[in-house]
């Protein structure tokens, strides 16, 4: 992938190695959380449960994004901001998606909102609740960021045997997509929905969200691609390799040994890599109706 020239995001809000104490905010700024909070106090609570409640019929949603278990994760070295080329990358990839998504916004005479991207080591504070590095990279509606610790991306290599950075690029897209189903109004209908169904209905729900993301990852290279030639050879293979690794299938075969569809929540690897390329082939949102396609 072709990044290095690339315009580095502002929305990056680095964690990593802190004490958790307060966070920097771009432009060296620092604050502490009850001075952001600015008094929400029991309000922010009751948000936090709603919002729970909200997303909460299967908490796994929330937190379990990239469901991965890797067990008691390896907490990385804090790095210094110099020679940080992963976290460089990823500013990148982000800045990449604002570029791109604010101007499809646009001709859909709509505003493109930037979400915010949260770097974090071991563990995380978030509107949605604690998190683990454990349950992987994920976005939360409350508070409008993305998640991720970059240890995931060894997971990814490594473990998931998906190495390359289109890849890592792919895993960033994915979240970004769960944050313009939110803009979109999609995420809260789709919980409406949710409401009213039984178990397996409410998975097949979570499914369909999911592949929708992993379509709007697809149209975000599509556009990146044509309006800035970030694709290099290889990069295709490398992004649909990802989406494959952690279909449901796969996943659970790996750490059950068998295979339960009325479980899936994230769609199968055939289900991924087929709506990945769907929005990378089409460029076009309405491609992404994986709602109508019943996520087939
Ligand atoms: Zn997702």
């Amino acid at each position: 992938m072709r990044w290095q020239l690339g315009r580095r995001s502002q929305n990056v809000e680095d964690r990593r190695g802190g004490s958790g104490g307060g966070f920097s905010i771009p432009g060296g700024v620092r604050m502490s959380r009850g001075a952001r909070r600015g008094g929400l106090g029991g309000l922010g609570l009751i948000v936090f449960v709603l919002i729970a409640m909200f997303l909460g019929v299967d908490p796994s949603m929330l937190f379990q994004d990239q469901t991965v278990s890797t067990g008691p994760d390896t907490i990385g070295t804090p790095r210094s901001g110099a020679g940080d080329e992963l976290g460089d990358f990823v500013s990148v990839v982000l800045a990449d998606t604002e570029d791109t998504w604010r101007e499809l916004f646009d001709r859909m005479g709509g505003r493109y909102r930037e979400p915010t991207l949260v770097l974090f080591s071991g563990q995380v504070s978030s509107a949605c609740g604690f998190a683990s590095a454990a349950m992987g990279p994920f976005y939360c509606p409350a508070d409008q960021k993305v998640y991720i610790d970059l240890e995931f991306y060894r997971d990814l290599r490594e473990r998931f045997r998906a190495p390359g950075d289109f890849a890592q690029a792919y895993v960033i897209a994915h979240e970004v997509g769960h944050h313009v189903q939110n803009l979109l109004g999609i995420a809260g209908e789709v919980q409406k929905l949710r409401q009213q169904a039984g178990e397996a209905e409410a998975n097949a729900l979570s499914v369909m969200m999911e592949l929708q993301a992993d379509c709007f990852a697809g149209i975000w290279a599509h556009h990146a691609h044509e309006a800035r030639q970030i694709l290099e050879e290889g990069d295709v293979e490398e992004g649909l390799n990802a989406a494959a690794a952690i279909g449901d299938d796969r996943m659970q075969r790996r750490t059950q040994g068998y295979v339960v569809p009325d479980a899936f929540t994230h769609g199968s690897s055939e289900q991924r890599v087929r709506w990945f390329r769907e929005g990378l082939v089409s460029g076009d949102l309405k491609a992404c109706n994986t709602f109508e396609a019943g996520g087939r």
